[in-house]
């Protein structure tokens, strides 16, 4: 059966109707939402593969963004034992307007969580794994170190996986961003989230510039890393500032480019301005090519997480296509 999920209606589990999820956001009036097109459907989660991976997840305590940020594709991924772990807890220190991670202050980091991710990759037999964290502006490094030591477990554990890691910004931490590139996960992820004249009402935590010189910056201590980034769209951006984006990323020597649509978590959030068609994700596509993205994924349901296992393997082939 073919369902939409809609998480603007849902009705809260009985541990968040305990805490204000997004406190930042309670006050704010309940913007419109729009219907969903066509376009947008996914399959209800309910496979066996499904539940074998939320129980693995469940039985290793780890936290997963698939989960966390309500992503359309987790009914898709699970069934195929592809997950994306959240580290350093639940609880995000920003309070971006389009996300569902639940905010505020956080607890103490998990000591024994880099070797937990790092049993379930083993278990799980992943040829590759995506990591992913909450911001951790309360840490003098961001997270840099706990970064550092999930990709080492992982590499012990399960030396042949292939490690994608989606970072935060480390804005105002000197000397995080040096200590992950020198961990050598193989894809180095960073997302931009939307155009620059965007930042202030949908990422005010975060500075554009500083987000594509952190790219700049990971290519530049290591050359051979593939940088990957992405946005949302849908987000009341104009078409020509997404093509400015690319062209800034591609100053930065990005590699890979993922566009996907913006999918409001609830009424408290970032309204949706407008879904874009699958032809002009298309015509989005056809031009990051053009301006020499190595990859480019851009549909409707494109998430940096989705398919990344396959998608490692056509970006290490692309690379060695343009070798001379
Ligand atoms: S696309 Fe990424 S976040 Fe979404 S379910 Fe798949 S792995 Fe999880």
């Amino acid at each position: 059966m073919v369902t939409i999920l809609d998480r603007t209606n849902l009705v809260p589990a009985p541990a968040d109707e305990k805490r204000v999820r997004h406190p930042e956001k309670a006050h704010k009036p309940d913007t419109e939402v729009l219907r969903k097109p066509e376009w947008i459907r996914v399959k209800a989660p309910a496979s066996k593969g499904y539940h074998e991976t939320r129980e693995l997840v469940r039985s290793h305590k780890l936290v997963t963004v698939c989960e966390e940020a309500g992503c359309p594709n987790i009914g898709e991924c699970w069934d195929k034992k592809h997950a994306t772990f959240m580290i350093m807890g639940e609880i995000c220190t920003r309070a971006c307007a389009f996300c569902n991670v639940a905010t505020g202050k956080p607890n103490a980091l998990d000591l024994e969580e880099p070797q937990n991710v790092a049993k379930a990759v083993r278990q799980m037999g992943l040829a590759h794994v995506v990591i992913t964290s909450v911001d951790r502006d309360d840490l003098a490094d961001g997270g840099a170190e706990h970064f550092e030591k999930v990709i080492w477990a992982i590499r012990a554990a399960s030396p042949n996986t292939t490690i994608e890691i989606l970072t935060p910004d480390f804005l105002k931490k000197p000397g995080a961003l040096e200590r992950v590139v020198a961990a050598k996960p193989d894809v180095f992820n960073h997302n931009m989230e939307t155009v620059p004249g965007n930042y202030l009402t949908v990422r005010p935590g975060a500075r554009y510039f500083h987000s594509v010189r952190l790219l700049q910056r990971v290519k530049e201590l290591d050359p051979t890393m593939f940088t990957k980034s992405g946005i949302m769209v849908g987000l009341g951006e104009e078409r020509n500032e997404v093509l400015q984006l690319m062209d800034d990323l591609r100053t930065a020597d990005v590699d890979f480019l993922t566009i996907g649509q913006y999918l409001q978590p609830t009424r408290k959030h970032h309204k949706v301005e407008r879904f874009v068609t699958p032809e002009e994700f298309k015509s989005y596509e056809d031009i990051a090519y053009t301006k020499g993205f190595l990859m480019v994924s851009s549909s409707p349901l494109t998430r940096s997480s989705h398919h990344t296992g396959d998608d490692f393997a056509r970006l290490k082939a692309a690379r060695e296509k343009r070798l001379p």
